[in-house]
Order: structure tokens, then sequence, then C-alpha cells
């Protein structure tokens, strides 16, 4: 398909998805199969063009907050799993309201307030609405939840108490493979309270992971599967096995594979949310996924933050590198800078 494209087919093809063509089943089963680093390099190409056509070269930066490693699940690709005897933390609201403070004046678009399917705080959710406001209260900013499953009338509560995005990943859209990975829990119960979530007034994020179990006709599977349930934001993100998991002697795989399904993504969601993390590979890798059509950088936490991330590359570095400042650095040195709020605020329909 794009092998023996030439540059203007290449912008022809761009201004395509621009126009509204559709990839099929056939389109998506070539592109998952590119394996040359020349036809990827047209891939990544492509799509930048059709990013850089609704986002020109301004990106939003999400602030993580990883409030609470304690969970009730056992993933088997997760190092947070509830057999894992590993130390873990879980914060309070004034613990929650002093990293507001490092945050106040920094360019963040959102706040990212992640736990695992801790009980403490889904068996008593005014723990959590708690933590919503507060961050609220201090900075204003549009909030993201990433909680697990929750129950209707507790997602109802959070977004009436300002959060506006939820975050819930199926991981794949295969449901034997699934069970391999969000073992024990249920396919549709996440489906389901994504839709619940849209359909009250959050936006919505799905995300996948390639690396582990997946084939082409699966990775399609999943890809359709995001489209079903109109995403405002998607996400893939390359397995990485994990010290002390049922998956630690799984070889990870190099990340060209979630570089290809970044790019494919933007060419079925043209004008959503695609985050580059920096999660798995820091400031690098970041640059590699916005090459590939990112437009959001995620997991960025404060320069002198012991916060866990969720793959944490840098869980036994000294210098994290993953604060505001240094990927504002890094964007400017790319041509990029971070979008005005009032574009973000847009996108997310908040009125300001
Ligand atoms: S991925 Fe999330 S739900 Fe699954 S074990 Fe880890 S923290 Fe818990």
């Amino acid at each position: 398909m794009l092998s023996d494209m030439t540059p203007k087919d290449l912008d022809n093809f761009a201004e395509g998805i621009l126009n509204g063509l559709k990839l099929s089943d056939d389109d998506l089963r070539e592109l998952v199969s590119i394996n040359e680093k020349e036809e990827l390099e047209k891939l990544h190409y492509v799509s930048r063009k059709v990013r850089d056509h609704f986002f020109r070269n301004k990106v939003f930066l999400y602030s993580f907050v990883y409030f609470s490693t304690y969970c009730k699940n056992k993933c088997a690709f997760c190092y947070y799993r509830k057999p894992h005897d590993i130390e873990r933390y879980r914060l309070g609201v004034q613990e929650v309201r002093s990293i507001c403070q490092v945050l106040k004046g920094e360019n963040i678009h959102m706040v990212d307030l992640t736990m695992g399917e801790d009980p403490y705080f889904h068996d008593s959710p005014d723990r959590f609405i708690d933590i919503v406001k507060t961050v609220k209260s201090e900075l204003d900013l549009p909030i993201m939840i990433s909680p697990g499953v929750m129950d209707n009338e507790v997602l109802k509560e959070l977004h009436e108490n300002g959060a506006n995005f939820l975050a819930l990943y199926q991981e794949t859209h295969d449901r034997n493979l699934y069970q391999k990975l969000r073992t024990g829990q249920s396919f549709d119960d996440r489906v389901n309270t994504r839709k619940f979530a849209k359909s009250i007034g959050y936006c919505v994020e799905d995300g996948i992971l390639t690396g582990f179990g997946e084939d082409t006709e699966s990775t399609i599977r999943s890809l359709r599967g995001m489209e079903e349930n109109c995403p405002d934001m998607v996400r893939v993100m390359t397995f990485v096995p994990q010290e002390g998991t049922p998956l630690e002697g799984v070889l990870q795989k190099p990340n060209i594979s979630e570089l290809k399904i970044l790019s494919i993504m933007r060419l079925m969601f043209p004008d959503r949310l695609i985050p580059a993390s920096l999660d798995l590979e820091g400031i690098d890798g970041m640059v590699q996924r916005l090459n590939a059509g990112a437009n959001v950088v995620t997991s960025i936490i404060p320069s002198n933050s012991s916060l866990e991330g969720v793959v944490n590359y840098d869980r036994h570095l000294d210098e994290r590198d993953r604060d505001p400042k240094s990927v504002v650095r890094r964007l400017k040195g790319m041509g990029m800078e971070p979008a005005p709020h009032s574009d973000f605020n847009r996108m997310l329909g908040v009125v300001t």
C-alpha cells in the first residue's frame, strides 16, 4: 500500500483521510503488517500530516498523580497486582494538595488522577470525591480519573464534582486475550462503564497493549473495538515485562509495533487525542511517539517527585527527567509547543 507511494501520493493519502476516507479491514491488515523501515517512515509522515492539520505544532500536557498503588485485581502484566508483595502507598487529601501546589503555574492542561482498584476508595467513594474536589479547587484544571471500573452512581457524582475525563483501558478487544491479561475481570463491565461515562458527559479514553499475545487479526479487532465506542482519546502501549508478575519472563519486543499502531490510530481517529507517554521510554521515547503522530504528552510528574508511574521505566533511576519544564524544553527543540488552554477546553467542551 505505502511502499510504492511517492511523496505526492502520501500527501494525497493524508488529504483523503482529512476528507473522510475510512480504512477498510484490508487496509488495516496491510498497515499492521508493515515491517520495512522505509514504509514505516512513510506511515509516520502521513500521520503527522493528518495531526498537523488539526493541531499544528501544538501539544497538550497531562500531569500524572498515581495516588494509590493498592489494587484488588491481578492483571497478569501489572507490577501493582494484588498478589505482588511490594511496598505500596496511598495519598491523602493533604498530600494531593501539596502536589497541586507544586504544579501551580506549570504548563499543564489536565491532571490525571490514577489509582489501582483500591478498596479503600472503591468501598468509600467519598474519599475519592474529596481528592477530585481538592484538585479542582487548587488548580481549576480539567481532571482525568483512572480509577478502574466504578459504579455508575459514583461516576455521576465524580463528574458533578469536577471529573471531566475517564481513562479505562480495555488493553485488548479480543476476548480470549483479555482473559489472559485482565485475569478474572469482566470484559463487558469495562466496555459498559466507558459507554455510561460517555452518555453522562465524560470524555473517555480507551487503550490497548501491544507486544504480548496479539496477532494481526486481534490487533484489527482491538482497533475496531476502540472505534465502536467513539473514544475522545486512544492509546497504545508496549507490553513491558514486570518483575514479580506471571509475565516476568516474557521477552520485551521493540517499540516499532507501538509506533506503527499509534500512526494507524491517527489515520482512524484523525482529530482525537493520542498520547506519547513518558512512562515507557522517557523523554526520548516521547519524541519518537510525537513523530509517529501523537499530540499529547502524558505521565508528567514534578521534578522532585517520588510518585510511581505505571510501567515506570525509571523506577531505579536517580534523574527522572519527566517534569513539565524538561518536556517543554524538548518540545521546543522539535518545533512544537504547549497548546493554549482554550484549545484544550474547547475539545473537552469545558466552559471557562
Ligand atoms: S492494571 Fe490496574 S487494575 Fe490491573 S492490577 Fe494493575 S493497578 Fe490493578
